[in-house]
């Protein structure tokens, strides 16, 4: 009986493989656009004119085996053409595309679809978001991309929606509201859609929520399933989901205190991976909110599902299996960083296992049947564990890691030593490439701790006191040296060596995603405009152009008429264009493009004229010491982990500055709400606010001498 199961289940398969023309020349187009199919993604991987999935394939590796363009012609690898976005906001899409057309999401998750060879528009959707949602986005108002399946686009919004437009016309067929608008939940990233259902997560960790992941019928826009990944106040009871069982039974034991005050965190703000031979979802879990495991947790248990590979029925939720990376996460270390899928020799055998580069600077390999940890080595420098333990599957911390009583020298820190640029996996090398960092960051515990409703909550002192040793002993000194410390490498890390095969150094840590190729090649971005191909065994760089912006996000390549084209999106942002100092100088960022490349292109960039920032705008008005010291404190609380960077106003040389009823406008009343800047009301009374600007005149006034000294 089995054996006749087993038979008709083979003849099954093939019968829905020929019978739906996929991967052959016509694809799904008689299906009309954005026809992409289980069939279809079942063949992926050798239908390489497409790139149907956030990742190319269910496996998403982000190899393509094309190899037109390839280590011995790339010289010759010119601008095809070139797409101006709208906003100087970060760029992180990983643009799809489908039987000639592109599909892609950009910054305030609004979505375009382009001609794929022409680079013209062929229709733009904006889901109209609220400017004041800014303020939720720990890390900028981006998206990651979309997904498309059987004549439909669907994207996340910065507001929490999920949307499906009809992928002829760019009009929106459903949408629903996919958390609670009134905590402070946002949608970076990408969905994935299989079997008729797609998956959307969701980000705020940072600022208390609790992490779940849904399901939806693609065709009703109906919540199938819904997996919380970590258990609430259990006064309030079960939640009537699929996570009830594993979060009673394994969870809840792990968790101690009033941890749902703050949502307890474990966002699944990234990668989901569909993984059709086990039949399972794999999930990459957040880290906990706050970050303080002793503020969250008591300092007790490991905090489950966070920091956690989650697998579950991709049906149902049910729960499958799950391996925690960091038990007790205290650092902002998640999980969610791109899992993917490979068959890779382990003793001399294949076996089939998951691959991941976490944020906490460890290389996992695990056997994605069972979940079991095969090996974990460092990718990265750290300086939280000495390793991790394989018969036990947990890592070995060094004392003080935690910071509980002094200051830790913390490596990575909450940047990670990846984050969400993509790497790639070439099966051709058996590398994968990863755009790994370097943030170091003194975290010390908050003392005291207060909890501020809808901001950051971490329970982190950044960067206080107790320098550690190889640092200089003064805070300025201090910061200078991290700066310097902070760099980026192009690691290519051997899975079954366990270690780089080779290495590329980048003068900053925030660079772009990899994209590997069949023509030996490794493409990669730069923060400072470089769109850079190495290659793929060896590392040797062997092309570069000149972009006018900053590369993160992921390239990605496919075919129109027989021509292989390489696409990538441009701009700088996401949390260190919001947290970091500018590495670009003086010059304000310009919006982002769509970069596409071809063999002999003949396009030419728009002239480009860096615009200079304006000069420091400090008033002549005399302050209080009294004001200067609150308003440094209430920045450093509410303006610093937005306004540090690039991407917003520097509030030193702001217009707004020496008026102190401009000021109260912007801050309590909202004025600029549309551009992004809520209003502080709920959170600063005005004469909060004004000693905010006392203390930013301050600042403003010191960048007047440097600048005059220069
Ligand atoms: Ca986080």
């Amino acid at each position: 009986m089995r054996k006749l199961f087993k038979t008709m289940m083979t003849i099954a398969a093939i019968v829905a493989l020929s019978g739906c023309s996929i991967g052959g020349k016509d694809g799904g187009k008689d299906r009309g656009p954005g026809w992409v199919d289980d069939a279809r993604m079942a063949n992926a991987d050798s239908d390489v004119d497409n790139w149907m999935n956030y990742g190319r394939t269910w496996d998403e590796m982000r190899f393509s085996p094309l190899e037109q363009i390839n280590a011995g012609n790339i010289a010759n690898l010119k601008l095809a053409w070139s797409v101006d976005l709208d906003t100087s906001r970060g760029q992180e899409a990983t643009p799809l595309v489908i039987d000639g057309v592109m599909y892609t999401s950009t910054a305030w998750s609004k979505v375009m679809a382009i001609d794929a060879g022409t680079g013209k528009i062929l229709w733009s959707f904006d889901p109209e978001n609220k400017g004041g949602k800014a303020v939720h986005a720990c890390c900028d108002v981006v998206n990651r991309g979309v997904a498309v399946w059987k004549g439909r686009v669907y994207v996340g919004t910065i507001d929490g929606r999920l949307i499906a437009l009809d992928a002829a016309t760019g009009k929106p067929v459903w949408s629903v509201v996919t958390v609670d608008q009134s905590q402070p939940y946002t949608i970076t990233m990408a969905p994935r859609v299989f079997r008729d259902k797609v998956i959307i997560g969701n980000s705020g960790a940072e600022l208390g929520v609790r992490g779940f992941v849904s399901a939806y019928d693609t065709n009703t826009g109906k919540l199938v399933w819904r997996f919380y990944t970590v258990p609430t106040d259990p006064a309030k009871g079960p939640d009537g989901a699929i996570s009830d069982e594993p979060l009673k039974k394994l969870a809840a034991p792990t968790w101690h205190g009033k941890f749902w005050e703050l949502g307890g965190g474990g966002t699944v703000w990234d990668s989901v991976v569909y993984d059709p031979k086990y039949n399972q979802l794999l999930i990459g879990v957040g880290n906990g909110s706050p970050w303080n495991h002793r503020i969250r947790s008591e300092g007790k248990g490991d905090n489950l599902f966070l920091s956690s590979i989650l697998a579950v029925d991709p049906d149902t939720g049910a729960y499958k299996w799950h391996y925690q990376e960091t038990p007790g996460e205290s650092w902002d270390f998640t999980a969610t960083q791109q899992i993917t899928l490979a068959t890779i020799a382990i003793d001399g055998m294949p076996r089939d296992v998951m691959v991941q580069a976490p944020k906490n600077g460890f290389f996992y390999v695990i056997d994605r049947k069972t979940g079991k940890l095969i090996s974990a080595e460092p990718y990265a420098n750290q300086t939280w564990a000495t390793k991790v333990d394989l018969a036990t599957g947990r890592p070995v911390e060094v004392p003080g890691a935690r910071y509980q009583d002094s200051p830790f020298f913390t490596l990575p820190s909450g940047i990670g030593a990846h984050a969400w640029m993509p790497m790639s996996f070439s099966p051709k090398t058996g590398l994968v490439y990863i755009p790994a960092m370097n943030v170091p960051l003194t975290y010390a515990a908050s003392d005291p701790y207060v909890v501020r409703k809808g901001r950051w909550n971490t329970g982190v002192a950044f960067g206080r006191s107790g320098p550690p040793p190889t640092l200089p002993n003064d805070p300025k000194g201090q910061r200078r040296a991290m700066l310097s410390a902070m760099k980026g490498t192009l690691v290519a890390w051997d899975p079954v060596a366990k270690k780089a095969r080779w290495t590329v150094e980048r003068d900053w840590p925030w660079t772009g995603g990899t994209l590997a190729t069949g023509g030996n090649l490794v493409f990669q971005g730069t923060a400072h405009g470089a769109f850079e191909a190495y290659t793929a065994d060896t590392g040797k760089k062997i092309w570069s152009f000149a972009a006018t912006r900053s590369i993160m996000a992921g390239p990605m390549t496919y075919r129109v008429k027989g021509e292989q084209f390489i696409a990538v999106m441009a701009g700088y942002g996401g949390s260190m264009g919001m947290a970091t100092p500018s590495p670009f100088e003086k010059r304000r960022l310009p919006n982002g493009q769509i970069l596409v490349f071809r063999l002999g292109g003949t396009a030419t960039l728009p002239a480009y004229t860096p615009e200079p920032l304006a000069r420091a705008n400090p008033s002549a008005e005399t302050f209080s010491a009294a004001q200067l010291a609150e308003g440094g404190m209430l920045y450093g609380t509410y303006c610093a982990i937005c306004h540090t960077g690039p991407v917003n106003p520097d509030l030193r040389r702001s217009g707004v500055l020496t008026s102190a009823e401009s000021w109260k406008a912007v801050v309590i009343e909202g004025i600029l709400e549309p551009n992004g800047m809520a209003s502080f009301r709920d959170y600063l009374s005005p004469a909060q606010a004004e000693a905010i600007r006392v203390f930013v005149n301050g600042r403003a006034k010191e960048l007047q001498t440097m600048e005059k000294s220069k």
